[in-house]
């Protein structure tokens, strides 16, 4: 029973996957690994999204009794700010998201958009809100038109094409062999990472949720790659909320607040300039400095060893 049952309970998972428009997560959430924990309530109505008003009011949540992943996480994140969560391995970044999109309700302490406490509406109404852009995007084997317009099914050709220009991906896909109508994916031709996680923004300025949720890939990128992620991020994030995971300096620098995690939770907060000054000042603990330093010491031997210097 156990051979049958595991394969049918997966491809059963992963078609309530597509359906629900979810294969994007896969990577960010390891969706997978998670079970559905959380239920409609009871008659619970939609949310509705006018401003795109994020607020964490005293959020503890833990994975398992042993050990705590967010302990007492508030903030508040005013219609289309962006906002970078940095910290250590560990702290409960992530975790912030994935409560955020709720795969998981808070043990106590609430999350609200726009006033609206999440836990309270329908899942679905959630969702549609909240556009995912994972560190590793997963394609279909498929033509990249499909793969894009995945976003929103009933989008013209037109509509595919804009979105595609403000992700800087559409001259990329007008030198392959088919343009538009190549076949992408595993089967077809493979993308580099950079211009999966632009096809991921194609399709999330498709969507055109008021609420982003980004988790930046880690690994290095040269310089020309860096400046069309930025420009299609900048177009993307640009009045909508935004939670970036966020590892690289551009990103960070160039944030309306940064949120230290640490420990699960938020250690210090505040813009770039203020969180350095609160350090040189010891109005602050120091813990974001400390990573900017380390951080700009990474960059210069990355720099010393790339053709071109990355500028922060
Ligand atoms: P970050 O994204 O900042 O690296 P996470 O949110 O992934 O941190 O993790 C926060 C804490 O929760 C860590 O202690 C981590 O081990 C734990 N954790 C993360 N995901 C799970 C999971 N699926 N099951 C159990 N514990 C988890
Ligand atoms: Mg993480």
């Amino acid at each position: 029973m156990m051979q049958l049952y595991t394969p049918l309970h997966f491809f059963g998972t992963y078609y309530r996957m597509i359906q629900q428009n979810f294969i994007d997560m896969e990577k960010m959430f390891d969706l997978f690994d998670v079970e559905e924990t959380v239920k409609d309530a009871e008659g619970a109505g939609s949310l509705t999204v006018t401003e795109g008003h994020v607020k964490f009011d005293n959020v503890c949540f833990a994975y398992d009794n042993r050990q705590t992943a967010l302990n007492g996480v508030s903030f508040d994140i005013p219609k289309g700010a962006t906002v970078a969560l940095v910290g250590p391995s560990g702290g409960g970044k992530s975790t912030i998201l994935r409560l955020l999109f709720r795969f998981y309700d808070p043990n106590s302490g609430h999350i609200y958009i726009d006033g609206q406490d999440i836990s309270q509406v329908k899942q679905s109404s959630l969702r549609q809100n909240i556009g995912v852009v994972p560190q590793d995007t997963v394609l279909f084997n498929d033509t990249i038109m499909y793969n894009i317009r995945y976003g929103r099914n009933d989008a013209s050709d037109e509509d595919v094409y804009r979105a595609a220009k403000a992700a800087q991906i559409h001259d990329k896909i007008l030198t392959f062999p088919d343009g538009y109508d190549t076949k992408v994916g595993e089967r077809g031709l493979r993308l580099s990472g950079g211009e999966k996680q632009r096809v991921a923004i194609a399709r999330t300025i498709l969507k055109n949720p008021p609420v982003i949720l980004l988790d930046e890939a880690t690994s290095a990128l040269d310089t020309t790659t860096e400046r069309y992620i930025q420009e299609a991020l900048s177009d993307m994030t640009k009045d909508r909320t935004t939670l970036v995971i966020a590892h690289r300096l551009s990103t960070i620098v160039n944030s309306d607040l940064i949120l230290v995690i640490k420990d699960g939770k938020v250690v210090e907060s505040g813009s770039h300039e203020a969180l350095i000054q609160g350090a040189m000042s010891g109005q602050n603990e120091g813990i974001y400095y400390e990573m900017w330093q380390k951080q700009l010491d990474d960059h210069h031997d990355l720099s010393q060893t790339a053709s071109g210097a990355i500028t922060p």
